[in-house]
């Protein structure tokens, strides 16, 4: 039989599990100071910046909607479709690189200061708890135990605020136009809409209430890719070895010696800490850069005399005694590569046109000979509107090759931000054709500025005799002219 002991690890796995596997329940100790007063009045800023921006137009738009469901982002009053992918994907590389830029240079600071699970856990979430619990004692003391009606009443506040949070959360999604009906209407009248914003409430409950610091230890990326983004120029918070070691509570050691060592020991450092780690063990994955623990440490060191900074935020060479500037090749190469996509960005938006256009060739036989020695190709185009008011495209063929072209509706219309496709049917004499291939082009319009040519291949017989559905080399179904995006 397998013993426990055999199966308890030597050291701590994670900050947020005992040994024997069960959760460690972190209740930080609240430290005041410079660095708390910063980031809460940030935090405060960054909270109300995000209640307020669904509500925020720009340019008769919102300001961020990330409308998934009909595939339509909006993004400081450019609109992204499902046309603009290229340029989706050259934005979110571009702020990838910026996250690898911010890492090289500040380290965690995004974690520690701007990141929603922190602000809204340390700012929120956290306050509430002691508010109805009481704060952690000095000494590592855990909390005295509260009445029920304590911890209910915490819970009930935390499901407020998560409902606040899961329909802010919704809006940058639906828009607050959508969810004021939402909110204001029976929930039967709107059953998914009501289970999504339940299963979001629900969601914000278990991370601020139960999983909390384990997002940031366990669940985040960023916390793994924090080491291969970091080098010893990033500014992290760093405790100094140096001056700090040979730790202990006494000055003098046993033998009347001075002991060299700044740091008391007196763990405060640890008991702030909101993910539950010791900086002195130096860097881990589990550091967001909060500087609680330079909060904690800094009243200890005045109190005795010493010099403040005993932890700070530095680097690791500077904290190894290395005389060297800041530059280093990633420093140049990310802005660089963050410039060249930007360019990219820049010149595809501004040769964007008001529509984008497709043609399509429709499956099944590549033409159709009729009546009266024509030829007939059938095809499908589809517009995107990207105007903000309705539009009405008019399709016509160029020059005097084509003898019609058939379609349900022409002009046809379509809402601001939505995609049609419809059939056409194009229609020409037979001898237009050279070996079986005749070049036409199509002119879109809306009437409103916008016009395109799209340049079209029909296919058709290659011979006199030929039968109705053979004819050239078949290019499988699919685009055969676009000018989308531009
Ligand atoms: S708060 Fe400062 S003095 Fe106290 S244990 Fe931490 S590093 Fe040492
Ligand atoms: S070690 Fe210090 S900076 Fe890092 S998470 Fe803990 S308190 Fe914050």
């Amino acid at each position: 039989m397998v013993t426990s002991s055999l199966l308890e690890p030597e050291d701590r796995v994670l900050s947020t599990l005992e040994k024997d596997g069960s959760r460690r329940w972190l209740n930080p100790r609240l430290s005041s100071g410079a660095f708390l007063t910063k980031r809460r009045a940030f935090a405060y800023f960054l909270i109300v910046a995000f209640t307020l921006t669904p509500y925020i137009r720009f340019q008769g738009k919102p300001l961020i909607l990330l409308d998934i469901l009909h595939r339509k982002f909006i993004l400081f009053g450019f609109t992204f479709l499902p046309t603009d992918t290229i340029l989706l994907a050259l934005s979110l590389v571009m702020v990838l690189v910026g996250i690898f830029l911010l890492t090289a240079l500040f380290g965690r600071v995004w974690c520690g200061w701007a990141c929603p699970q922190t602000v809204y856990m340390e700012f929120v979430y956290r306050p509430i708890e002691r508010l109805f619990e009481g704060t952690r004692g000095r000494g590592g003391k855990q909390r005295k135990p509260v009445a029920g009606w304590r911890k209910a009443a915490r819970y009930a506040v935390f499901l407020l605020v998560s409902m606040y949070l899961a329909h802010t959360f919704l809006a940058y999604f639906v828009g607050v136009e959508s969810l004021a009906r939402w909110v204001t209407s029976s929930p039967f009248d709107h059953p998914i809409a009501f289970v999504v914003m339940a299963a979001t409430t629900g969601l914000m409950m278990f991370d601020f209430g139960f999983f909390r610091e384990q997002t940031c230890i366990i669940a985040c990326p960023y916390g793994r890719l924090q080491s291969a983004l970091l080098d010893r120029l990033s500014l992290i918070v760093s405790y100094d070895t140096t001056r700090g070691e040979p730790r202990g509570k006494a000055r003098k050691s046993s033998d009347g010696e001075d002991k060299a060592g700044d740091c008391v020991d007196c763990n405060l450092c640890v008991d702030t800490c909101p993910t539950g780690i010791d900086i002195r063990e130096g860097l881990q994955m589990e550091c967001i850069g909060c500087a609680q623990c330079v909060d904690a440490c800094a009243p200890v060191m005045a109190k005795l005399g010493r010099d403040a900074g005993l932890i700070r935020y530095s680097t690791q060479a500077a904290m190894d005694g290395e005389q060297v500037g800041l530059l280093r090749p990633r420093v140049v190469i990310y802005p660089l590569i963050m410039l060249v996509l930007m360019t990219a960005v820049i010149v595809l938006l501004s040769v964007k046109k008001s529509a984008d256009v497709t043609l399509l060739r429709n499956f099944g036989s590549p033409f159709t000979l009729m009546d009266g020695g024509h030829v007939s190709n059938s095809m499908r185009v589809k517009i995107t509107n990207r105007r903000e008011a309705a539009a009405a495209y008019l399709i016509e063929p160029v020059g005097g090759v084509v003898t019609r072209i058939e379609m349900a509706e022409n002009p046809l219309k379509i809402a601001p931000g939505e995609s049609r496709t419809e059939g056409v049917l194009i229609v020409v004499p037979r001898s237009a054709f050279t070996a079986g291939i005749c070049n036409i082009t199509l002119h879109i319009s809306d009437g409103s500025g916008f016009q395109q040519d799209i340049p079209c291949r029909l296919l058709g017989p290659s011979g006199s005799a030929a039968a109705s559905t053979p004819g050239p080399k078949q290019p499988p179904a699919g685009i055969i002219g676009q000018r989308g995006g531009e």
